[in-house]
């Protein structure tokens, strides 16, 4: 069969594969989206799509919208729901898994890396327990919108693709309206999978899913799996160790608060992910936080590089007999590797406040200075980054740092390609889905268009730039809205 309409092709131009369901069927139940009763495609990213080879054309079409929702009348798919275990607020939960998300499989972009396709709130599975397996409109645009503004900013994420809404309400503090989000990861192998494949399969499947997660994410290191060594996991782990720093010091760069920083959460691609009870922070202060159920501040915005290399540590012993040919070598391999992770999370920040100052990373001193500059001064981050790139007068309490730093000749152009205009503001994110939730979408679009452009001033109107109104951040609250 082939297709000769652009306009209206009959079959999926693309192959999905199941690599993921076939190497690591322990960890994989078989499943499919439940049935929705008016499915409507409210977004899609068309530039993303395109860069996946997926035609946009098709993908709006019926077969295209069944495609999205994971129905099984689209027999393309393998898809399947992962098992996972995790930490929650440090607590060990050793059965979680995707109870209300989906694998649909994995595809090859242009430029030829894997990223998996996977569904969330796309209906119950073995994993949901109590839950209905689904997803809140508003919860859902509001990952939609951060997770590509991250990308846009630079930061390691997931994607979003789509989201589609079903036509049915479901149940919340009111009833709502429910959604699925379709997003794209290099992978969604979390710590917590490795707690998992560890308590359930021991070593030999926590073997397999270590080389499947070194394939998958790094290359480099997959040419040693056929004569694979300790130093192999040992490389493995270290390169998860940086790019975990690497994304953890540009949150803190950003001043994005995760949330819920959980081992479930924490992917070994060191991609951020799962944005529930997220946001950007606006005064600079080290013990913020916003989410509703992290009541201790476990999660606040000073705590994330410790709380990643708490998972870290987790995550490490899970492979301690891989790295050693003995336990006590294990051990000590992990507790060497342990202790590296601080000097590659501050070397990391290092370079994103060289970049983000337009200077180089031997200025050390003067980080330090500007960063307790901020602790003491709380100044609304993006404001006062922004303000330096446009050599604008300084806030008080900056006159003196900010005559220092410019004796360097920082590299302007630079600092405008780092430092962002437009951010996700707590209050814009919250009136846009307020009026996107009445069916009102012109605010979140132009939102939408905003913080998708960070770094151009004409992508939005000015008053998207503006911080909330004072005392707004006190009594914000986010949800996890499930
Ligand atoms: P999250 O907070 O989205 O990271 O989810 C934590 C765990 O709760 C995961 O195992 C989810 O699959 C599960 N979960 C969250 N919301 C629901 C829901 N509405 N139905 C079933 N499971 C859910
Ligand atoms: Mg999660």
């Amino acid at each position: 069969m082939s297709t000769t309409s652009e306009q209206s092709p009959t079959f999926a131009p693309f192959k999905l594969e199941a690599q993921f369901a076939t190497e690591l069927p322990e960890l994989a139940v078989p499943g499919h989206g439940e049935d929705t009763p008016d499915p409507t495609l409210l977004l899609l990213n068309e530039v993303l799509a395109e860069e996946l080879g997926l035609n946009p054309t098709w993908l709006k079409s019926d077969d295209g919208i069944q495609f999205l929702l994971g129905h099984n009348s689209q027999p393309l798919t393998q898809a399947v729901s992962q098992a996972y275990a995790g930490h929650q607020f440090g607590q060990f939960v050793p059965r979680l898994g995707d109870g209300r998300a989906l694998l649909l499989g994995e595809i090859q972009d242009k430029s030829g890396h894997w990223r998996d396709i996977h569904l969330k709130g796309s209906g119950r599975t073995s994993f949901s327990r109590g839950g209905d397996g689904r997803a809140a409109l508003g919860p859902v645009l509001r990952e939609y919108l951060v997770s590509e503004a991250m990308f846009a900013l630079g930061v390691p994420t997931s994607r979003a693709l789509a989201v589609l809404t079903t036509g049915r309400k479901i149940q919340r503090e009111t009833a709502v309206p429910s959604a699925v989000l379709v997003r794209v990861s290099t992978s969604h192998i979390r710590v917590g999978s490795f707690q998992y494949s560890n308590l359930t399969g021991g070593i030999e499947l926590t073997k397999r899913l270590a080389d499947f997660a070194i394939k998958r994410h790094y290359p480099a290191l997959a040419v040693r799996l056929n004569t694979p060594t300790p130093q192999l996991y040992v490389d493995f782990f270290r390169e998860i160790l940086k790019r975990q720093a690497h994304t953890v010091a540009k949150w803190t760069r950003l001043g994005f608060i995760h949330g819920v920083l959980n081992t479930d959460n924490t992917l070994v691609s060191g991609e951020t992910i799962d944005y529930g009870p997220c946001a950007f922070m606006e005064a600079y202060r080290e013990n913020t936080f916003f989410s509703s159920i992290d009541t201790q501040g476990r999660y606040s915005f000073g705590n994330q590089p410790s709380i990643i290399g708490w998972n870290l540590a987790r995550l490490v012993e899970t492979l301690l007999p891989l790295l050693g040919e003995t336990p006590d070598e294990g051990m000590t391999q992990a507790q060497n590797l342990m202790n590296e992770f601080g000097e590659l999370y501050h070397g990391a920040l290092l370079e994103e406040f060289a970049l983000s100052l337009g200077v180089d990373n031997s200025h050390k001193e003067l980080f330090e200075t500007f960063q307790n500059l901020l602790t003491l001064n709380s100044p609304d981050l993006t404001t006062l980054m922004r303000t330096l790139t446009e050599g604008a007068t300084p806030p008080p309490g900056f006159e003196s740092w900010v005559a220092q730093w410019q004796e360097l000749n920082p590299n302007y152009e630079q600092m405008a390609q780092v430092n962002p205009v437009f951010i996700p503001r707590n209050h814009l994110v919250e009136e846009a889905l307020s009026q996107a939730l009445e069916g009102n979408m012109q605010n979140y679009l132009q939102l939408l268009r905003a913080v998708t452009h960070p770094f151009d001033r004409t992508a939005g109107s000015a008053f998207l730039t503006l911080p909330s109104a004072p005392g707004f951040e006190d009594d914000f609250r986010t949800f996890c809205g499930t």
